[in-house]
């Protein structure tokens, strides 16, 4: 079913965070968009609404300070007009240094414009082919429906690769104990308490520690030997985190530093942060605690936390499937298919990962779809920017097992002996100077 306006010039696959930033700039500029969503008629496992640019999982977009990489590269995207960093924005909820939004206002306002903008023409279906017409950008992210990927692979005639990933539960903040529970952000970052921590002594911990690594987990046999090798060491389950030393939880997503028990004045032994979901501060998400547990087990083990013995959850955690091209052999740093100018891939199907990253790629590949129409040569961004470095990453010919990326400092050039503080203040000065300069120049 679609809502028929002006005939459109750009076909747009997917309405997720890339999907919804590529028709915005398109639509900015005069461009009109056939916009295609298979949900909610055909869901993807993870998503749960029928609202564009859900966030599947956290409700973080990543860190806001200016000398991080993710924060350099909201800088970024701000200064390009990324309606999803100012939507973002606009419904922010606190999170000490993150940027963390209102998950539902957020998604409710992006449906809402371009639903009703007479430059979109919407179609609520499975895309099953990559249309053969016109400009295309494929935009359908890590949860490809089947049909699709496999016209994907059979269009690209590279393998497609896989992996794993997995999401945190939500539980009612009226239901966490906030007599055993205290509201503070690690070393008072902020001063304002952001987060909610569960504290625990060594024996909650380590009979915590027992209960987690024997409860039952979905049966995903061959599944998770993949995932053991590939997971992202930032979105392992915390079942998998545990299996690798008694303490892992406690110097990973449970690490103390930086908080005080206020019912003892000391360092808790281990303690799980909740971050604030929605703008109302009703929900809170149950930070790095993505699991693979059976829905039982995960309301047992993780009741056993001090604070949520009677927690409710509003969503439990869950493993899915990711899908990415092989971006390397494929994509060229504008974000078209190597073979074919007219086909655009963005968001973490294109090799990027994160949600700030999608959206960034979106944004690339709705410019540059909209300068072809334009006549204007494709934009490339300096690797020197944050946008630059990590599509130039993605799509560098050398990789030898590739795997989607995040925006991180890593990733930039390195000077031998280079101390790391000077590093970074070189890469930051770097990146603000070659941006200024090409936007100067386009
Ligand atoms: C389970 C999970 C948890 C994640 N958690 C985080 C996290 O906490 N933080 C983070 O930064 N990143 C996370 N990611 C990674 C990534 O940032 C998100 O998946 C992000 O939403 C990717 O944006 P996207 O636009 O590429 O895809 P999506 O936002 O998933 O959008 C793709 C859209 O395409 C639609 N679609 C799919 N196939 C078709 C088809 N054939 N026809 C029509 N429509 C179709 C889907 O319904 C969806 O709406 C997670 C990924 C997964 C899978």
């Amino acid at each position: 079913m679609a809502n028929k306006k002006i005939e459109p010039t750009v076909t747009v696959i997917g309405a997720g965070l890339a999907g919804t930033e590529a028709t915005t700039q398109l639509i900015r500029r005069s461009i009109p968009v056939r916009l295609i969503e298979m949900r909610p008629n055909k869901t993807t496992g993870a998503h749960t609404t029928d609202q564009f640019a859900e966030l599947v999982c956290s409700n973080s977009v990543g860190s806001n300070l200016p000398d991080r990489a993710s924060g350099l590269l909201k800088e970024e995207l701000r200064f390009l007009n990324s309606y999803f960093i100012d939507t973002a924005y606009k419904y922010r909820v606190p999170a000490g240094n993150a940027l963390a939004v209102d998950r539902n206002a957020f998604s409710r306002e992006i449906t809402r414009y371009l639903k009703t903008h007479s430059l979109v023409e919407f179609h609520n279906e499975e895309c099953v082919e990559i249309p053969k017409d016109g400009i295309v950008i494929l935009a359908t992210g890590p949860l490809t429906s089947p049909a699709l990927l496999e016209a994907i692979a059979k269009r690209i005639g590279s393998k497609q690769l896989e992996f794993y990933d997995a999401v945190a539960p939500i539980v009612k903040a009226s239901s966490i104990n906030m007599e055993i529970a205290f509201k503070s952000d690690r070393y008072g970052e902020t001063g304002k308490g952001d987060y909610i921590n569960c504290p625990m002594n060594k024996e909650e911990y380590e009979n915590f520690v027992h209960e987690l690594l024997a409860a039952e987990r979905i049966d995903l046999s061959d599944m998770e030997k993949n995932a053991k090798k590939q997971f992202f060491s930032a979105c392992q389950p915390v079942e998998i985190i545990a299996e690798s030393g008694e303490n892992s939880l406690r110097f990973g997503p449970l690490k103390p530093v930086g908080l005080t028990d206020p019912r003892t004045g000391r360092r808790p032994w281990a303690a799980v942060q909740l971050r604030q979901d929605d703008l109302l501060g009703s929900l809170y998400n149950m930070v790095g605690f993505q699991t693979n547990l059976k829905h039982g087990e995960q309301k047992r083990v993780f009741s056993m936390i001090p604070g949520l013995e009677n927690a409710e959850f509003v969503r439990l955690g869950q493993m899915h499937r990711n899908s990415y091209i092989n971006a390397p052999s494929v994509l060229k740093p504008t974000m078209q298919f190597k073979e074919d100018p007219n086909l655009f891939f963005a968001g973490q199907l294109s090799g990027v990962e994160g949600y700030t990253e999608s959206a960034m790629s979106g944004l690339v590949a709705g410019i540059n779809a909209a300068r072809i129409i334009q006549g204007k040569e494709p934009l490339v961004f300096p690797p020197q920017t944050m946008i630059g470095c990590l599509l130039n990453y993605i799509t560098y010919e050398g990789h030898k097992d590739f795997h989607p990326m995040n925006i991180n400092f890593g990733i930039f050039d390195s000077i031998e002996n280079e101390k790391s503080e000077v590093r970074k203040e070189r890469i930051i000065k770097a990146a603000r100077r070659a941006f200024r300069e090409f936007i100067s120049k386009i």
